[in-house]
């Protein structure tokens, strides 16, 4: 019998609702064209949720997530729920809560960049001829940005402030495995990001990595230090496949290595647990300066959704599909708001349309 799949689709806030109705209608045509057994329900989740349910993450919306095989997030937050306390600023209340809730602790970050759209890449053009196509692998449950301490302290008439970075040799060992899984199935080169010349936890890191290495005998290994790693990338991007970083150097490299593709409105990720279990979500945010105009990219959304179906269906094919309509696309010239010369562009809607005919067509 066919197996039946579950997706929570939470569309949020700002221009989330815009992207993930061309995200939706992917799945529509998917199912029909395919058979596919695939359920959608939707939720409220962020700023949206407070103004409906005076709250950022409903009971409704965690159950709706955990009785799902993956979740497909749009974006959360935007000016109108700013003046909130951070901890009950949407962005917090739910999107961090639902990471940790279900231990997402990989997030994976593709930035690819087709050599013949290598106009839309801000670098100069002789540096990206080749295009590039690199996977930010980032430890995301770790490291500083979950350390204790971490607190202000008055003392003695002195204002200090603590962070604390810690890893254990266990968070080190299972992130690096999936970077060594996926550099198998791509172009076999892992780069590890540390500052083991200063820092206790990247030796630690370092000397982890290598000894996951050794199981992995046909992927090359390099380490770089993080400060000459920003520049290697923007040097040479095409050399790099498959990036390795702990938690804070993954958000600015995985960052650094997007927009060196044109837009982050083109821009998807996967943030994972050990169960395989995901939520897949553009890297950008709600956008609230063009909300409301038809004009977003929504192939940020459409790649996540292309994501999903790899990681947590297993459906490669189809997977493919959606990455291979989405390039071409581009390449027949369609552009929306974000990656085009700001005078002849397509709205939201047509891109997904445009999308669409090229999936019917290549099928
Ligand atoms: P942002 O990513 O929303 O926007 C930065 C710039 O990128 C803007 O000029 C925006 O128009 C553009 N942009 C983003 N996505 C685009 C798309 N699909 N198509 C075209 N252009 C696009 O970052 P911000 O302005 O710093 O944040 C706005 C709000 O989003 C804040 O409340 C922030 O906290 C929230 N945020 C949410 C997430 C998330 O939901 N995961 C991530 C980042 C920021």
């Amino acid at each position: 019998m066919k197996k039946r799949y579950k997706i929570a689709i939470l569309p949020g806030d700002g221009i989330g609702p815009e992207v993930m109705n061309e995200a939706c209608k992917i799945i529509k045509i998917l199912k029909k064209k395919f058979n596919l057994m695939i359920e959608t329900q939707e939720y409220d989740i962020g700023g949206i949720a407070i103004d409906k349910h005076g709250t950022a993450l409903p009971k409704k919306t965690l159950k709706g997530c955990k009785k799902s095989d993956a979740i497909l997030l749009g974006s959360i937050g935007g000016p109108k729920w700013n003046s909130l306390s951070p901890k009950n600023r949407p962005e917090v209340s739910s999107l961090l809560y639902i990471r940790k809730y279900f231990n997402f602790f990989v997030n994976l970050r593709p930035s690819l960049l087709l050599n013949k759209l290598n106009y839309l890449s801000p670098l100069k053009k002789k540096i990206v001829k080749k295009g590039f196509d690199i996977l930010c692998v980032r430890e995301l449950t770790g490291g500083i940005y979950f350390g204790k301490p971490s607190k202000e302290i008055k003392k003695k008439n002195q204002h200090y402030a603590i962070d604390t970075t810690i890893y254990n040799k266990y968070e080190i060992k299972r992130i690096a495995k999936i970077a060594f899984q996926e550099a198998s199935n791509r172009n076999f080169k892992v780069t590890s990001i540390d500052k083991s010349n200063v820092l206790q936890t990247s030796k630690l890191w370092r000397k982890t990595v290598d000894k996951i290495s050794k199981k992995y005998p046909k992927v090359k290994l390099s380490h770089l230090y993080f400060d000459n790693a920003v520049m290697q990338i923007i040097k040479n991007p095409s050399k790099f496949d498959v990036i390795l970083c702990p938690n804070l150097i993954g958000d600015i490299i995985s960052d650094e290595c997007g927009i060196l593709t044109g837009s982050i409105g083109m821009l998807p990720s996967a943030s994972l647990n050990e169960k395989g279990f995901g939520l897949y979500e553009p890297a950008g945010g709600s956008a609230p300066d063009i909300q409301g105009k038809n004009i977003a990219n929504p192939i940020a959304q459409i790649l996540s959704l292309s994501m999903l179906l790899k990681h947590s269906f297993n459906m490669n094919n189809l997977s493919n599909l959606i990455n291979y309509s989405v390039q071409k696309t581009l390449l027949k010239g369609f552009q929306t708001y974000d990656i085009s010369d700001k005078k002849k562009f397509i709205t939201t809607e047509q891109m997904g349309n445009e999308i669409i005919k090229s999936i019917i067509q290549d099928y």
